[in-house]
This record gives structure tokens, C-alpha cells and sequence, in this order.
């Protein structure tokens, strides 16, 4: 018998229920019990969903974040949270957002810090701790939702995580090392593990995740101390790992006194074979064969031939289970009706997942003839998608060979090309510029949808965004901006506006995917070459540029970004399909400068996003996907200025590969560190120009003249005057014009006051 089970369903349902119930419980429309009973209706219906497996997880539906789920079974809960009524689910929400439906203004409270899980678009919210921190058990939830699923009998497989993972992933808030807390955390770990056994669960899975990064001597010495102390506690226990090899950690991993060993089969079919000979023969080996990251179906064929010997060596000590949580996926491909057929039939979201699972199942156990027809047609569909023209189109690949070391580069140096940029565009000292949005009103909206939808004409349609152009050039023209943007109105999303205008992709309706809390995301699908049919902007920015004699910056989403924030075909290396991308967006480029743009910018929110996990992978990333946004950016005439955008500034580790990109002009967000993350700055000489962000566009805070100037004074310190720009940290889409027409006067103001003092220092 092979034991099938899962790791983790998505919480959010398929029709976004929970963020719904979520919302309307923090505005204080929902009462608690209105909440608990959405959550449980959920938890119900993804059990069902999961029927066929024979292992239900348990523990892995979470009203915000599973890590701070465990921060609250653990009793590891920052003190600022607890509130006087003890209400454990305002306690909850205050943490993971600042607030609970009963805090006003001044009584919210500072939310946990909320960062990436692993590589994935996912965020947890990050434990706090410190030398003091003590740990208790609280396992009522848990407890009540193992017997909640008891009750419509699914066979159930708690879900933790693990205490490693656990205290690798929170922070220490003084400078302890929160390594040393696993010996008060391990008992409590133990205790739960021994209620657990008094409620007859025979076994639990237990995250360690990290045993995919590299970890240290001390790290390693912990899992054996830690699992020594937590086997023989009644439960058996499968350790999980996903989204990578465990390379050098791998004999740790089979040594340790556990009863399974659960891998990640994505591109790692070695160590799978050799975990099945160095795992002894007591313990089960868990397979992900199903990739819980992607969106595409199974080759089941290819995995049966691969499973087949493996089966034959462990028979009932193999089991079978997606890569990782579902989290990362869509829930059904059922409801995208209006999806493209022949795309549609390549793919598999988390419902379909599981029944690939079920299928590979039968088919090792009772013969590949009782399920001859999804076999059939599962190699159909496989086939199909290899040969699909619009996957492999000539034309592209014909352009990808013709790419020539010559089109990475710019054809002059940065100290070159200024002087003739300088005089081409005529800007002050401090220019002024933004990132690209203004703010986004329900009218942009509705003009949106309502073209989407039909209702609206293409002319009509045209026309209205027009209005908001003009709007929003003519607010700028008022504000004294130097750098004019065209406000991206027409744009949902900065990848999607993109997406839907090259061939290679397709979108779902349904497909969304939790990123943190409430908020979801519906990543495009690339599943083809990439092809830009047509231009994509450049009626936009000329419009607006027809409006001012101030250059208007053409706005474009580099390839780098466009890639990380999709769900990316897997038949080709990232970094090829980034080339594609990169030729059109380089195409777009040359017709802007050819359309009288004078300055592009080329967005690359999530470059640092994409960084493997492990170091020693990072260097060939990083030259990948700078090469790509060179090849996107370097086409254009020395004077004309290319501008890039990230959302971050930790770039002390990469800086290297920033400065390689060799924009002329990168714009980052700084604002909140008070410019201290400019502190790299200081060690490396960074050559081209920066703009630090010195308005925080993610409150609703406006900045004073004189906060902006001291901001900027400081930047100063490590970059030179003439090297500066003046900009918000990020697009203003999320802000209103009440907010951003002050915050921005204030900015310009700064700008000038800043050009005096340099003006009466050079008199002087
Ligand atoms: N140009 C985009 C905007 O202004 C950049 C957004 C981002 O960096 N996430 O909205
Ligand atoms: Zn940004």
C-alpha cells in the first residue's frame, strides 16, 4: 500500500471567503462567531477536497499566517499585543496588523514585521525574540480543529512547524542568538507531541524548510539534539522539507530519529535515490513528485517510469505527496471557464494536483491499465503542450540566437553619456521626479472595468484616459515636478498590463493565491515564447508628452520582474524565458525613444525577490538577470536617460550587480530607514545616479519640507549633490490626491531649497 497524503490546502477559498469574512470582521461588520464559522465551513470544504489523499493535514488553515499561528501555540506573543479582555483573536489580528476591531487610532499597536517565506510571493509574519523569551503551550485551536476534522472523519496529519525552522525564521530583538532558546522550546514541542498521542494521532508532519539553506555546524549539532528529544514521544513524525535539495544536510536529515523523510522530487530525482538507500529501512520516504509551485500538469507518464524501480525497492515505506503546500497554487481550473482551451488543458491548480496524485497512486499499486485513460490522456495534453506552436515560436528563437554580446552595453561609459544627457535634458541640481503611478480613483477604476466589460468603447475608453493624462500632467506642471510621469491610469497591475499585451501568456480569473493576510494575488501564466505584437505604451507617454515641454519618463516593467511576480513555464531555464522577455521589452524601448522619449524607466520591483536560497547559487542569478535588463535597456542612444525602480534598498549583498546594471538613474525606497540603508554607499562607490526616497508612500503620513531636506542632507553625505534625485519611495497608486498634492509640494520645495544652498555655497 502507498500512502498518498498532502502538506498544506489553500485557506482562502475558492471564492476569496476568507478574505471577505476577514474584512468585514476587521471594519466590524462580522461578529467572531460570524468569522469562526466561515473559517469552518472552509476547513470542511478543503478536507472534502482532499478526500482521495490518505492523510489530511490539519493545522494548516490560519486566519493571517501560520508562522503566527505557532508564535501563539508556542505562547511566544510580543507583550505590546495583549490586550486587558484577553480576547486571544484581537491579540491575533494585533499582531499581524497593528490593530483588532475594538482599538481605535491610539491604541493600535506596532504590527510584527511581515517578510518572504523562503522564494515564494508568500509573506509570515516574523517571530520576535529575545534572551528572556519563555515559551507554553496553547494547542486549543489546534486541538479543537483535529477534532473538528475527527468529526467528518478525515484521517488526520497535524501540520507544525518545526522548532528549527521555527527559530531560524523570527529575529531576536537584542543580540542574542535565537539558537540558544531551543532548550526551553524543545519541551514544549515534547508536550504537545504527547497530547497529541493522547488524542491517537499516530503521525505528524513537521516543517523544517530550512534544511534546504545552508546551515552552520551549530545549526546542524541543534537537529540532532532536537529530534533526539522529541522522538519516543508517541507520535510518529514525518520531517518535511520542500522548495529545494538538501545537498550537504541530506545525511543529517536521514540520520536523524525520525519515522519519514518527505523531499522535494522538483529537479532533485539524485538525492531522492539516495535518500531511498541511505534512509534506513524503518522509515518511510515521502516523494513530492507533484510541484506545488507551479501550475502546470504532471508528466505522469515520466513520473511512473521514474516511481516504478522506486516502489519496487521500498513498497509500502514510499509515499506519495505534492512537492509542498498548495498555498502557492490556485485551488480548482474548473471555474476558469473563460480560460484559453488549448492552454487550459496544460494546466492543474491544487484540485487537479491532487487527483494527479491519486492517479500516480493507482497506477503503482493496482497497474497503469486501471487508469489507462488519464493516463492517455495526461500524455495527450503533455504532448500538446510540447508541440504547440505558441509554446515554441521560430521567430523568436531565431532572434534569441541572433543576440550579440554588443546589445548588453550602452555605447558609452556613464561619465560619457551624462555630459551629452545633461544637455539634452537641461534639469537642475535635485531634479524632482515620481515613480510612475498617481493615485488610482474609483473613476480610473470604473473606466477600466467598464471597458473590460464591453460597455465602455475603445474610443470612449481612449478618451478617458486622456482626461486622466492630462489631470495628471497638468497637476505636475503645478507641482513644479522636473521629471513628468503620464500616471499609469490605464494600468490594474504593473506585470498584467504587460502580460495581456504580449503573446506567451494567459490569465486566470479565479487564480488567486494568498500573498499575506487578506491579500491575494492572480500571478499570469507564461506558458509560451514571448512576443510583443505591437507597441504597448507608447501612445500613452507621447500623448503626455504632446502636453508639456517638461520630458515625460516612459514607464515599462523589466523582464526580471516580470518573471518573479508569474507562474513560469518549466520547460526551459528562468533565465531563457527572461531573455524573451527582455527582447520585448527592448523592442518597446527603441519605440519610445522613437516616439521622442527622452528618459525610460524600466521597473524592477522584485529583482532581489528572485535571489535563490542558498549563497552559492546567487552569483549566477545575478548575472542572468542583470544581462537580461541590460539587453532590455542598453539599445538606446547615449543621451537617452534610462531610469530603473526597486522597491527595496537592502542591496549591500548585490550592489555589485546593481551598479553592472548600469542604469543611469536608480530610484529605491529609503525613506523608512531614515537613509541609513544608504550606508553601502559609504564602502562602495557607487557611479551613476540615485534617488532615495524621502516620501514613505505606504502611510498616509505627508512629509514635511524640512523632514524631506534633512533626508536628503543625509543621502548627501555619501553621494554627491549632482549625482541626487528627489523622489517618493514608490508608485502613488495606493495614495490619494488629498495626500500626495501636499507631500509632493513639500518634496519640490525641499528640492529648491536644497539648489539654493548649493547656489550660495558655490557664491561663497
Ligand atoms: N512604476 C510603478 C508605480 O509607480 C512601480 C511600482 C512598484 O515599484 N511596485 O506604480
Ligand atoms: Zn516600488
Amino acid at each position: 500500500m502507498i500512502t498518498t497524503h498532502n502538506l498544506g490546502f489553500p485557506r482562502i477559498g475558492p471564492r476569496r471567503e476568507l478574505k471577505a469574512a476577514l474584512e468585514s470582521y476587521w471594519s466590524g461588520e462580522y461578529e467572531a462567531e460570524q468569522l469562526h464559522s466561515v473559517a469552518a465551513d472552509l476547513r470542511r470544504s478543503n478536507w472534502h477536497r482532499q478526500s482521495d489523499c490518505d492523510l489530511i493535514p490539519v493545522g494548516d488553515f490560519s486566519f493571517y499566517d501560520q508562522i503566527l499561528d505557532t508564535s501563539f501555540l508556542l505562547g511566544n506573543i510580543p507583550a505590546r499585543v495583549s490586550s486587558e479582555d484577553g480576547n486571544a483573536l484581537n491579540n491575533y489580528f494585533r499582531a499581524a496588523r497593528g490593530r483588532s476591531p475594538v482599538d481605535s487610532d491610539n491604541t493600535s499597536v506596532r504590527a510584527c514585521e511581515m517578510t518572504k517565506w523562503f522564494d515564494t510571493n508568500y509573506h509570515y509574519m516574523v517571530p520576535e525574540f529575545d534572551a528572556q523569551t519563555t515559551f507554553s503551550l496553547h494547542a486549543d485551536t489546534l486541538l479543537a480543529q483535529l477534532r473538528e476534522a475527527q468529526a467528518e472523519s478525515v484521517t488526520v496529519k497535524p501540520v507544525l512547524i518545526g522548532p528549527l525552522t521555527y527559530l531560524r525564521l523570527g529575529k531576536a530583538l537584542d543580540a542574542s542568538e535565537p539558537l540558544n532558546l531551543l532548550p526551553k522550546l524543545l519541551p514544549v514541542y515534547k508536550l504537545l507531541l504527547e497530547l497529541l498521542a493522547e488524542q491517537k494521532i499516530e503521525w505528524v508532519q513537521i516543517d523544517e524548510p530550512i534544511l534546504v539553506t545552508e546551515l552552520q555546524p551549530a545549526w546542524q549539532e541543534a537537529f540532532k539534539t532536537a529530534y533526539q528529544e522529541l522522538s519516543g514521544s508517541g507520535c510518529k513524525l514525518l520531517l518535511t522539507t520542500y522548495f529545494g535539495q538538501l545537498q550537504d544536510n541530506l545525511p543529517l536529515a536521514c540520520e536523524l530519529p525520525i519515522d519519514g523523510l518527505h523531499l522535494d522530487a522538483s529537479n532533485n530525482r539524485d538525492e531522492i535515490e539516495l535518500a531511498a538507500v541511505q534512509l534506513s529501512t524503518s522509515k518511510i520516504l515521502s516523494v513530492g513528485v507533484i510541484s506545488g509551485r507551479n501550475v502546470w500538469k504532471t508528466d505522469l507518464t515520466t513520473a511512473l517510469d521514474w516511481l516504478t524501480p522506486l516502489y519496487e525497492k521500498l513498497w509500502e515505506r514510499l509515499w506519495l505527496a505534492p512537492s509542498c503546500s498548495l498555498l502557492h497554487v490556485p485551488i480548482d481550473l474548473e471555474r476558469e471557464s473563460e480560460m484559453d482551451v488549448e492552454v487550459k488543458s496544460w494546466l492543474a491548480f491544487a484540485q487537479q494536483k491532487l487527483e494527479e496524485l491519486n492517479c500516480l497512486k493507482t497506477a503503482l499499486q493496482q497497474g497503469r491499465h486501471t487508469v489507462q485513460s488519464e493516463l492517455l490522456s495526461n500524455r495527450e495534453a503533455v504532448r500538446a503542450r510540447q508541440q504547440s506552436r505558441r509554446v515554441r515560436n521560430p521567430d523568436v528563437r531565431d532572434r534569441l540566437v541572433e543576440i550579440e554580446p554588443t546589445m548588453f552595453a550602452r555605447k558609452q561609459a556613464y561619465a560619457q553619456r551624462i555630459v551629452l544627457q545633461r544637455e539634452h535634458l537641461q534639469l537642475p541640481l535635485y531634479p524632482t521626479t515620481t515613480i510612475g503611478s498617481f493615485p488610482q480613483t474609483s473613476e480610473i477604476r470604473q473606466a477600466r472595468l467598464a471597458f473590460r466589460k464591453g460597455i465602455l468603447s475603445p474610443e470612449a475608453y481612449e478618451k478617458s484616459m486622456h482626461k486622466e493624462i492630462r489631470h495628471c500632467v497638468y497637476e505636475q506642471e503645478i507641482l513644479g515636478l522636473d521629471v513628468l510621469v503620464h500616471g499609469e491610469a490605464e494600468r490594474n497591475d504593473m506585470v498584467e498590463y504587460f502580460g495581456e499585451q504580449l503573446d506567451g501568456f494567459v490569465f486566470s480569473r479565479f487564480g488567486w493565491v494568498q500573498s499575506y493576510g487578506s491579500r491575494c494575488v492572480k500571478p499570469p501564466i507564461l506558458f509560451g515564447d514571448i512576443l510583443r505584437p505591437q507597441p504597448m505604451t507608447v501612445e500613452w507617454i507621447r500623448y503626455a508628452q504632446s502636453l508639456t515641454k517638461k520630458p515625460v519618463k516612459g514607464m515599462l516593467t523589466g523582464p526580471v520582474t516580470i518573471l518573479n511576480w508569474s507562474f513560469v513555464r518549466d520547460d526551459q531555464p528562468r533565465s531563457e524565458t527572461c531573455k524573451q522577455l527582455a527582447l520585448a521589452v527592448r523592442d518597446e524601448v527603441l519605440d519610445l525613444e522613437a516616439g521622442g522619449v527622452r528618459i525610460i524607466q524600466i521597473d524592477e520591483a522584485a529583482l532581489r525577490e528572485g535571489l535563490p536560497l542558498r549563497r552559492s547559487q546567487w552569483q549566477d542569478y545575478l548575472d542572468w538577470s542583470v544581462d537580461c535588463f541590460r539587453l532590455s535597456a542598453n539599445s538606446v542612444k547615449d543621451e537617452t536617460q534610462i531610469h530603473t525602480h526597486m522597491c527595496y534598498s537592502e542591496f549591500n549583498d548585490i550592489i555589485d550587480a546593481i551598479a553592472r546594471m548600469d542604469a543611469d538613474v536608480i530610484t529605491i525606497e529609503t525613506s523608512r530607514s531614515n537613509m541609513d540603508l544608504l550606508e553601502v554607499f559609504d564602502v562602495f562607490e557607487y557611479p551613476n545616479e540615485i534617488g532615495p526616497g524621502v516620501y514613505d508612500i505606504h502611510t498616509p503620513n505627508v512629509p514635511g519640507e524640512d523632514h524631506i531636506a534633512a533626508l536628503m542632507h543625509k543621502a548627501s553625505r555619501r553621494i554627491p549633490a549632482e549625482r541626487l534625485w528627489v523622489n517618493p519611495d514608490c508608485g502613488l497608486k495606493t495614495r490619494s490626491w488629498r495626500e500626495v498634492t501636499p507631500a509632493l509640494k513639500n518634496m519640490v520645495s525641499a528640492a529648491r531649497a536644497l539648489r539654493d544652498e548649493v547656489m550660495s555655497k558655490q557664491a561663497s
